[in-house]
């Protein structure tokens, strides 16, 4: 069995983000900056966690930058994948390495299948205006982050320029104070699938919390979502129908609920003998 599962506020969550005072017991540092906790993880479901990725293959996904995941102590300290899918799947790393032919592939077909990167970047500079915008990065050679004041971009704005990205190729996820615009060939759903070809995990259980998880979780055999970020919310505006459960709790804490849920899977999987990776 393979658990692949997007990190931040999903797994780990940023002070801004886990929905309860900092103090709250429950709580471990998952990533410290300069002596600083800048991102925190569930104690049940760390505990949780590691049980289950001494059996199974765990590997993070993530939108973080290959820096920004190195960063997290948690996986270069207590929990060690043998792969972890960054940039949003524009990069895998194997034993902590760059692939170097998938990030090569993936230049290719984001040169085949999306407009330039400054064509995206002008586009989003020609719509969201100046003074919305806080800071701008352009990621490992490949996506956008804009950290955007959220609460004066107008919502209809944003799916207009959603619209006009998409011509161009692009895709747009917001979250939190962060607007990410990606190529269409950078998600994370092909990274996995070229990672399993590999490694021959069988089923695959899979938690995120953004829009930019929905290939993940579509391509997973089972999968679960926190209630809270983007795809709860469009759930819960009635826009799609899915198929996969939702925690009962928010914030930092529905950590536990995701961990439990795979634990489950996974004991229902090796009751009919399928689950545990030798
Ligand atoms: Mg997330």
């Amino acid at each position: 069995m393979i658990y692949a599962s997007d990190l931040d506020r999903t797994l780990i969550y940023s002070p801004g983000a886990i929905g309860v005072p900092e103090d709250s017991p429950g709580l471990i540092p998952a990533e410290i900056v300069d002596g600083r906790t800048v991102s925190y993880i569930s104690q049940h479901a760390l505990d949780l966690l590691r049980e289950l990725a001494a059996k199974i293959v765990f590997m993070p996904v993530t939108t973080r930058t290959i820096a920004q995941y190195r960063r997290i102590n948690l996986f270069q300290e207590t929990i060690i994948p043998d792969y972890a899918i960054t940039s949003n799947g524009g990069n895998i790393l194997v034993n902590g390495i760059v692939d170097k032919e998938w990030r090569a592939a993936i230049g290719r077909r984001v040169e085949r299948d999306s407009a330039t990167a400054e064509e995206a970047g002008n586009l989003v500079r020609s719509v969201v205006r100046e003074e919305w915008i806080i800071s701008e990065r352009y990621c490992d050679d490949l996506f956008y982050t804009f950290v955007v004041y959220r609460d004066l971009l107008p919502a209809d704005e944003l799916t207009r320029l959603a619209e006009q990205l998409h011509e161009l190729g692009w895709r747009v996820s917001l979250q939190g104070r962060k607007l990410y615009v990606v190529p269409e060939a950078v998600n994370k759903n092909a990274a996995i699938i070229h990672v399993r070809r590999t490694v021959h995990s069988g089923p695959m259980v899979a938690s995120g919390d953004s829009l930019l998880d929905k290939s993940l979780l579509a391509g997973a055999d089972y999968a679960i979502a926190p209630c809270h970020g983007e795809i709860f919310a469009e759930q819960q505006a009635g826009l799609v129908k899915l198929e996969y459960p939702f925690t009962q709790r928010s914030g930092v804490f529905a950590g536990d609920e995701i961990l439990q849920y795979v634990q489950k899977i996974y004991n229902n999987l090796t009751a009919v003998g399928v689950g545990r990776n030798e």
